[in-house]
């Protein structure tokens, strides 16, 4: 069995911590109400976060992965469509553009934001090196706001244009992120959140959002996570069982009011991470400019990758690796995917990224502490464990 690092990757359980009378008391509430499903308690966290991010309509349902799947098909997509998006990222990106029936077509990344490159973006929809055939179902396309990181969005979203594709995207690492002052998820048709606990904005359990300013996207969703019911009882089309439910939606709006606080936070430990660091040969992340940054993740590059994890583990210092596999190589997406002409950023940085400590309760001895270890690693010669 591994040894429970003493400075864990990420942990939870110390966003409960942090705020236990405010969670308790929204849980407790929930549960003396004896209403426990799609009631006030998400109808009020709905109308809060839609404001939050600066969008007419959000729609809780039951995961991030939901979130994709019914934003996506409210936009159209159907089985046979293609979808573009990017193969470095969470698979359940892919996951849920095939449980539309739809194909992936994964492109590479930019190096710099590691988010979806608009230039090969460009290159593939012009039809450079598509068969027709492919290029004919071209339906929407799925940047990730991956680790925090808004993607490069004014040119996305004029490429969507000029093809006429929908545009969902995947914010369920980017709580809080913007660019050019507008929240990620208001820049597309849709935006997928995901409240799985160790994400910025974190449940007890599984949840996920749809937010959208078109009126009748909204609706189509609303029909779609209930069985397609408008009334009870009445399927209008035929819709899914995608609800959220009404302890964690209670939970995320105590959360949500301290978002944009444990954001600040995030970026004043990735400040510290990134002055500690600065003398060594480690790529650091930084936001792009115009970018607010949400911190879900700080990942370092290193081609050393794998002695340096050894090394803080043996030291006590928890690391992950967001995605050691791409899409496109995993069992069961290798040979089942559409892929643009390279994906060489994508598979580089599978092999050299390393996501430090990060939480908003981390604190700054835990990262002086990392960093120091880092250095010495460096300092001795980078020796293997
Ligand atoms: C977490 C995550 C998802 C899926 O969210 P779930 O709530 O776990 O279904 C989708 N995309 C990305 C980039 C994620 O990090």
């Amino acid at each position: 069995m591994r040894r429970r690092a003493s400075i864990p990757q990420c942990d939870p359980g110390a966003s409960y911590r942090a705020h236990r009378a405010e969670i308790d008391g929204a849980v407790a509430r929930v549960l003396e109400s004896g209403w426990y499903i799609l009631g006030a308690e998400v109808e009020a966290f709905e109308r809060e976060f839609a404001a939050y991010a600066g969008v007419r309509h959000a729609i809780g349902v039951a995961s991030g992965t939901d979130a994709l799947e019914i934003a996506l098909r409210v936009c159209g997509v159907k089985a046979g469509d293609v979808v573009l998006t990017v193969s470095h990222t969470a698979v359940a990106t892919v996951a849920a553009i095939g449980r539309c029936g739809a194909v992936p077509f994964l492109l590479d990344v930019e190096a710099g934001r590691q988010t979806l490159d608009a230039g090969r973006l460009a290159s593939v929809l012009a039809g450079r090196g598509v068969p027709a055939e492919l290029r004919r179902r071209f339906r929407a396309v799925v940047p990730v706001h991956l680790y925090g990181q808004p993607a490069d969005m004014p040119a996305i979203m004029e490429l969507a244009r000029q093809h006429g594709l929908a545009v969902v995207e995947d914010c369920a690492q980017a709580h809080g992120a913007a660019l050019d002052g507008r929240c990620v998820g208001a820049w597309g048709s849709a935006g997928a959140f995901s409240f799985y606990p160790t994400k910025n904005l974190g449940a007890f359990g599984d949840g996920g959002l749809i937010v959208t300013d078109d009126a009748q996207l909204a609706e189509r969703v609303r029909l779609l996570r209930q069985y397609g019911w408008r009334e009870r009882y009445i399927s209008r089309v035929v819709g899914v069982n995608s609800r959220l439910d009404e302890v964690q939606a209670a939970v995320l709006r105590v959360k949500l009011s301290h978002l944009n606080r444990e954001n600040e936070v995030r970026q004043a430990l990735a400040a510290e991470y990134a002055q500690e660091l600065s003398s060594t040969s480690l790529l650091l992340p930084h936001a792009t400019a115009g970018a607010r940054h949400a911190y879900h993740q700080y990942v370092v590059r290193t081609p050393a990758r794998d002695a340096l994890q050894a090394y803080l583990e043996r030291r006590g210092v928890g690391t992950a690796i967001h995605y050691p596999v791409p899409v496109h190589r995993q069992p069961a997406y290798r040979g089942r995917v559409a892929l643009g002409d390279s994906l060489a950023t994508t598979e580089q940085l599978a092999a050299q990224i390393l996501s430090l400590p990060f939480y908003a309760q981390l604190g700054s001895e835990a990262v002086a502490t990392v960093a120091g270890h880092i250095r010495d690693w460096e300092e001795r010669g980078r020796p293997a464990a």
